[in-house]
């Protein structure tokens, strides 16, 4: 359904050029999860924006590669082409509901604007499937609180109004960046359990960003990892969790708890992740990295078919998987 292909962002700033995505690939497929995960400033959010059409333009400027959305590259068609797919076929979850909702209309209102707007629904109308709505993403009393507005409802339910207004116009895709971050880790669990469902149930490809590998688990399929603008591992998840064919990966997993390594060290990766003006020679991973030596400081790693389904941009990626050098 889509596909990015060698897709290249670059920003404009005071101190130069900074190279924010840097040849990034992957592909969803309907009924599909794709988790892209990654540090801040590893490129994932830019990406996405990019795949959206919401990039900052300037600062922001993609300098080449391609998005197809069923086989349409998103980036020749004109703005309107665009906004229309925006409005009807692709929707976003933002990280931060609370500034993403308009704080002076009731949510009610919001969610009926989209039947509005985009489907010509009467107010009448447009308040029932605002209800309906509500109802399906499991707020408690939906058509008593329809008139409130976003402040009054918590967190964690502010995430669920956000999730219903993506969901309003039954899009082929959504984007959800970093939907669970600010919440608690009971509520982030039910947001995400929420997602994968309404997932499965539309048939809907999803690409969830996050930071955080012990989120996407229990619901992706597959898990694109990025680091200073680059995919540097792509995997099918149960894969990846079984055996990291990168460091960084690795370090990520060693440093998340998991009931099957009870008792053993949770491990952080030393050290920052590079700024996009200033991305280290040969490997952008080799100063951070407990396997560097000193090809990687001259050589940087393509993206390496490690199995099937599978890439890992590591020279010695084979280390990782089966120990040989
Ligand atoms: Fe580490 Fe070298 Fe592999 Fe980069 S190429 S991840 S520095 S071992």
């Amino acid at each position: 359904m889509l596909e990015v292909r060698d897709l290249h962002v670059e920003f404009g700033t005071r101190d130069g050029t900074a190279r924010a995505v840097d040849g990034v690939g992957y592909r969803v497929d309907a009924g599909e999860t794709l988790a892209v995960l990654g540090e801040s400033g590893s490129g994932k959010s830019v990406t996405a924006q990019a795949v959206m059409g919401i990039l900052d333009s300037p600062p922001g400027r993609i300098t080449s590669g391609e998005i197809l959305f069923r086989g349409t590259d998103l980036l020749k068609l004109p703005e309107e082409g665009r906004r229309r797919i925006r409005g009807d076929r692709m929707a976003m979850i933002f990280q931060d509901a609370l500034s993403a909702l308009n704080p002076v209309l009731t949510v009610g209102y919001q969610l009926g604007e989209m039947f509005r707007v985009h489907r010509g629904a009467t107010r009448k109308q447009a308040r029932e499937r605002a209800v309906e709505l509500m109802d399906r993403v499991r707020i408690p009393a939906a058509r008593s609180r329809v008139d409130d507005y976003p402040h009054q409802f918590s967190g964690g339910m502010r995430q669920r109004i956000m999730i219903a207004t993506a969901l309003a116009l039954e899009p082929e895709l959504i984007i959800a960046d970093e939907p669970t971050t600010a919440l608690d880790v009971t509520v982030q669990a039910q947001v995400m359990e929420l997602l994968a469902e309404l997932r499965r149930e539309y048939r809907m490809g999803l690409i969830l960003i996050t930071h955080d590998l012990g989120v996407v688990a229990d619901v992706a399929d597959r898990i694109a990892v990025m680091y200073a603008g680059r995919i540097v591992e792509h995997a099918p998840v149960r894969e990846l969790y079984a055996a990291p064919a990168h460091p960084y990966t690795k370090g990520l997993l060693d440093s998340v708890p998991r009931l099957d390594r009870r008792g053993q060290a949770l491990h952080a990766i030393k050290g920052m992740p590079p700024s996009p003006l200033a991305v280290p020679h040969g490997c952008s991973f080799h100063p951070r990295c407990p396997m560097a030596r000193e090809r990687c400081r001259q050589e940087e790693p393509p993206l390496h078919e490690v199995g099937p389904g599978r890439s890992s941009a590591c020279h010695f990626w084979k280390e990782l998987l089966d120990g040989t050098p």
